[in-house]
Parts: structure tokens; C-alpha cells; sequence
């Protein structure tokens, strides 16, 4: 059997063009039946090759003919581009335009562009590769398009990351140079308050030569009344507090609006805090009982441990379980002296001579200065975590650990991958992947490219 499959185009009477031709002999087999994607990918360059080339000499068609008096303009030269994507690259050749005798002497040759076409990459080109580098390394990304794709051109590792990079950059750009609006203006316009704010710090590696290993991030989500949610990420070395602080704001206000009531959880870090205060110096700020419970869940691990067990005797072991277990209980309750008060009697116990020379307490009282130190630092955002909870009210950033961080960070840019990343690439890559998550990512290729539909248009079949 032999197929032929022609394009024929409805507006010219123009031969139809032979796009593939398919061919199978023998007996039919399990291999042989349908399509394959070595077929495939040559048809689908085959036609694109011959849409763009049939659009863009219509275009020029179209532009030769001057608006004022309707005479063909002459063509003063060409020269060659090649449209970028994922169908494969295909070679135009674009004319420079003369300009027209009604528009006088000396006017300059216009050369045939199309709106919003950026250096010749086709924007789904843009969009897929950049969507895939937020998911999976930019290595990956380029074999998995090939691998699907009759994508020949423009896709290279270093091309999907610059790609990639220069979305992340044009969404950083946009919302810096956006105003910070007025607050009474914006609240007409958006939908619901905004209830609660996390936000969060970890760290990736560092790929520069000489630099400390890693740098800091921050991730953030903002939940809404109504439910819909918010994420946003930067990398600390790039983004001052007050760009920071903007970057908040301009969130917020995207889809809800600043009120009084808003709850801000962090990890208790004073750089993090003093961001959030100076965005929204209204907001109540608590600490985050995650975080504060698992420098708890550290001490209790090493008290319970095989060595302490060891090197404490029973008499002095057991008091200091019980010691920590009520300082677990008064903090939960929100009583900071009481909880005070109960590191300095572990601190005391684990400074008597009969111990204090033992590592599992030098050990213990390096955790429990610590401790002491991060609750003073964080006296006035410390909650009565149990009231909070009894009334179903939120006490944690689980939100944003389990929510913003594992999909900001975790699968992508996680420590434990053997990714390094600078700081520049991080954070604009933290700008495609923070839309991602949110589902926004083809909106803003809408809002670039009019016209766009991302996934959501279908092929339009003859019934
Ligand atoms: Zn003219």
C-alpha cells in the first residue's frame, strides 16, 4: 500500500504540495500498522515548512502593497532567517521593501516583520521548553523534545537554558517595573482579601569557582480568602529586601488585596522577618510551629539516643525528659517565661559535674543555647499554638514546605540532586517555575503573545 498526503491551500489555485509519502509492503505487523514517529516527524516538518512558507510570502504580499496609494512597492534586497520551532527550523527569505514613490525621496526600506516575533522563535517553541527546563534539567528537556519532536534547530542544552533564563528574566522585569500601586485603587479591582502568608528559606549549591558552596533562596505562597493560592521565589544575593518587599505586594495585589488581618508565618530568620515588616507592617507575624517543633524533635533525638542513654545515668536522664517534654507542652501553649524557664533548668542539670564533661551534654547545650537564642529572637511572634489549633486556625508554613518548597524547589533545584546553579539562573529560573505551579505559565505567553492558546485550542477536524 501507498499513501500520498498533500496540503493544498484554499486560497490560491496553487498544484497541491506532496507532504509524505508512506509506504508499506509485506504482511501487516504489530510495527507496520499506522503511523510511526519517524513518519510522523517528517510530516509534521514537511508541513510546517510549507504553512510558513506560504504565511510569510503572503505577509510580504501583503505588505508590498503601500496603504496610501495601493502601488506595489520593489523589493530593495533579502536576506536570510530561520524560523525557530518546535516543528523544525525552516529558511525565509525576508524582503527589505523600497520605499513608495507618494512617500517622497530618501525614504528608507522598510524590512517585512510580524508582530511580537522575537529573533524568529516561534512562542510554543518558547513556552514548551521553558516549561519542561522548570520540571527537568535542561539537558533532558532537549533529548525529550527531540526524542518527540521533529525539533532540529534551537534546541540545544545551552539554548533551552537561555531560553528558560530569559523568560524568568522578562517575568522579573515585568513585575519590578510594574507601579507599586495604591492601595485604594487596587482594592476595587480584586477579588478577595488575602489571609495568610508563608514564607520560607533554604538553600541550593553553588556552581562558582571560589564561592562558599551554596546560596540562600527564599519561597513564599500567599493563600486568598477564596481559597486560590500564590507562589513567589527569589535568591537572596539578587533581590534587595525593598525589590523583595515589592515583589510581595505585587503578588498580593494581583489577585486580592492588602488588609489588616492578613497572618504571616516564617521560619523565625530576622532577614525574612524584617522583609515581611516592612511590606506589611500591619500583619500579624507568628512563628512557624514546624519549624520551632523540629529543634525540639533534634534535642529529644539526641536525649533519646543510644549514647545519652549510655552517659547519663537513670536519675539524671529521666529529668531531662520530662524537662523537655514540658518545654514542648508550655511552648505549644504559648507560655514563653514558663518555656524559658525550663531550658535554664535543663541547662543547669546538664552543667553538673557528673555529666557536663560527657559530648552527648556539650552536645545538648549547644542545641539548647541555640534554642534559647531563637526564642528571644522571636519572643513577640511566639502564639498560643494550642488555642490556635483547637480553633482551626493555621499554626504552621506546612503550606509552604509542603506546597511552595517541594514544588519550587525540591524536584528541580533540590540539594540532593547533583544540580548546581548560579544565582542569576536560580532565581530567574524560580520566575518560570513559580508560574508553573500556579498554572499561569501559558496566561503570560498569552498576555506576550496575543493569540497564544497554549494547550487549550484543539486542530479543527472536518466532521
Ligand atoms: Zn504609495
Amino acid at each position: 500500500m501507498k499513501f500520498t498526503i498533500l496540503i493544498s491551500s484554499e486560497d490560491d489555485s496553487s498544484v497541491p504540495f506532496m507532504v509524505a509519502q508512506i509506504e508499506r509492503t509485506g504482511t501487516l505487523s504489530a510495527a507496520s500498522l499506522g503511523l510511526t514517529l519517524a513518519e510522523s516527524k517528517g510530516l509534521l516538518a514537511n508541513v510546517q515548512r510549507e504553512l510558513v512558507e506560504s504565511q510569510v510570502q503572503c505577509l510580504v504580499e501583503k505588505q508590498r502593497i503601500c496603504t496610501r496609494c495601493e502601488t506595489r512597492r520593489t523589493i530593495k534586497d533579502y536576506h536570510s532567517v530561520c524560523f525557530k520551532s518546535l516543528f523544525g527550523g525552516v529558511n525565509v527569505r525576508v524582503p527589505r521593501l523600497n520605499g513608495c514613490s507618494c512617500e517622497g525621496k530618501g525614504t528608507p526600506p522598510k524590512t517585512v516583520r510580524i508582530d511580537e516575533l522575537v529573533n524568529w522563535v516561534s512562542p510554543e517553541l518558547e513556552f514548551i521548553q521553558s516549561k519542561l527546563a522548570a520540571m527537568i534539567p535542561y539537558t533532558r528537556t532537549a533529548d525529550l523534545l527531540e526524542l518527540m519532536l521533529p525539533v532540529d534547530t534551537a534546541n540545544a542544552p545551552s539554548t533551552v537554558r537561555r531560553r528558560a533564563l530569559s523568560v524568568g528574566k522578562r517575568l522579573d522585569t515585568e513585575l519590578h517595573k510594574s507601579p507599586d500601586m495604591i492601595d485604594a485603587e487596587c482594592s476595587k479591582t480584586n477579588t478577595g482579601p488575602v489571609t495568610t502568608v508563608g514564607l520560607d528559606s533554604g538553600y541550593v549549591k553553588d556552581c562558582r569557582p571560589r564561592s562558599e558552596g551554596s546560596f540562600e533562596f527564599v519561597v513564599g505562597r500567599i493563600l486568598y480568602e477564596n481559597n486560590n493560592s500564590r507562589s513567589l521565589g527569589f535568591v537572596r544575593t539578587i533581590e534587595s529586601n525593598s525589590a523583595a518587599g515589592h515583589r510581595l505586594k505585587q503578588r498580593i495585589r494581583e489577585q486580592g488585596q492588602i488588609t489588616d488581618g492578613i497572618t504571616v508565618f516564617t521560619d523565625g530568620d530576622p532577614g525574612l522577618r524584617c522583609l515581611l515588616m516592612s511590606a506589611l507592617p500591619k500583619a500579624t507575624h507568628i512563628l512557624d510551629w514546624y519549624h520551632l517543633t523540629r529543634r525540639l524533635t533534634v534535642l529529644k533525638r539526641v536525649l533519646l539516643g543510644k549514647e545519652a542513654i549510655k552517659q547519663f545515668p537513670t536519675d539524671y536522664h529521666d529529668p531531662l525528659c520530662k524537662h523537655l517534654e514540658s518545654l514542648k507542652w508550655r511552648l505549644w501553649h504559648g507560655y514563653i517565661g514558663g518555656a524559658i524557664n525550663r531550658i535554664r533548668a535543663i541547662l543547669f542539670r546538664l552543667r553538673l559535674p557528673t555529666i557536663a564533661g560527657k559530648h552527648v551534654a556539650v552536645r545538648m547545650r549547644r542545641l539548647i543555647k541555640e534554642l534559647l537564642r531563637y526564642l528571644k529572637n522571636n519572643q513577640d511572634s511566639l502564639a498560643n499554638y494550642g488555642r490556635r489549633y483547637r480553633n482551626g486556625e493555621r499554626i504552621s508554613t506546612g503550606f509552604v514546605k509542603s506546597s511552595a518548597v517541594n514544588q519550587l524547589i525540591d524536584n528541580r533545584m533540590s540539594k540532593s540532586q547533583q544540580m548546581r546553579w548560579s544565582p542569576l539562573g536560580a532565581h530567574a529560573l524560580l520566575q518560570v517555575r513559580a508560574e508553573l505551579v500556579d498554572g499561569r505559565l501559558a496566561a503570560v505567553f498569552s498576555r506576550w503573545y496575543p493569540g497564544f492558546a497554549g494547550h487549550s485550542q484543539g486542530l479543527q477536524v472536518a466532521g
